[in-house]
């Protein structure tokens, strides 16, 4: 059993990610398994080193020791070309000059997703810089058993349409950059957050799109919330392990505060 923790460096850690990191640790050691950690930069634009940094401080001094190197997506371009070249091969894949206003036209569905409405599809558009490049997703259900939400339905034809798996900044996206990692690193297990479970089905398409035959098993805990309906954020000062180290906390404080918050 592999998994893996993954922050993005866009900011400090926080408590949500410390949960996380429980969630991750604790089924990993009670597995017989191994953890990972994935530094996911794909957001160049987003991303800082001072970031990084400060996160790879944060958990050594919490504790989480991953058990293998950590990797940094910015630098594993060829994992995601080699990915590409597999969706290229079979004509998956092509360019979409669509801008950012004409998709917010696009009414957003039940869950508050736009859906990509296929409008580049057929307009025989190669994969140039400066346009988003997308993959085609054919209209189909992918089922999977959550390990804590149980047995989920998702179509992501129906849901997001032809997935995007590069910005036209040149940016890989979070998709297709995560499910491309997992696929090469065999992470058989991804424990993460709530407001993720939309995004499984898609992942999972691609995974298989990818010549994965057995994608991941999903586990989706709760979040830690601000307030029933607001969920933490980045912003907030008072749930960052900084703030809390700097106010006196020690580490063990921390974990005991984040594990009264695992449910
Ligand atoms: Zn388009």
């Amino acid at each position: 059993m592999l998994t893996r923790f993954a922050p993005a460096p866009t900011g400090f850690l926080h408590l949500g990610h410390v949960v996380n990191a429980l969630h991750v640790w604790d089924y990993a050691r009670q597995a017989g398994g191994r953890v990972l950690l994935r530094l996911e930069d794909h957001d160049r634009q987003r991303c800082r080193p001072e970031f990084e940094l400060a996160i790879l401080e944060d958990l050594a001094w919490l504790g989480f020791q991953a058990d293998g190197p950590s990797v940094r997506q910015s630098d594993r371009e060829e994992v995601y070309r080699a990915a590409l070249a597999t969706l290229v091969e079979q004509g998956l894949v092509y360019g979409c000059a669509c801008t950012r206003a004409e998709l917010q036209q696009v009414p957003p569905g039940p869950d508050g997703e736009r859906r990509y409405p296929g409008t580049c599809r057929s307009r025989g558009l190669g994969l140039a810089d400066g346009i988003g490049w997308r993959v085609r997703m054919e209209p189909g259900e992918e089922l999977f058993n959550d390990r804590l939400l149980g047995s989920q339905t998702q179509d992501p034809d129906a849901q997001c349409g032809d997935l995007l798996i590069r910005d036209r900044l040149g940016n890989w996206t979070y998709q297709f950059a995560v499910v491309g990692d997992d696929c090469a690193q065999q992470i058989t297990d991804v424990i993460r957050g709530v407001d993720l479970l939309a995004s499984t089905g898609r992942q999972i398409r691609l995974a298989r799109l990818l010549g994965r035959d057995t994608p991941p098993r999903f586990a989706h805990h709760p979040l830690v919330m601000k307030s029933p309906t607001e969920k933490l954020s980045k912003s907030d000062g008072a749930t960052g392990v900084r703030d809390l180290r700097a106010a006196g906390w020690s580490a063990a404080q921390v974990l005991e505060h984040a594990r009264a918050l695992v449910r």
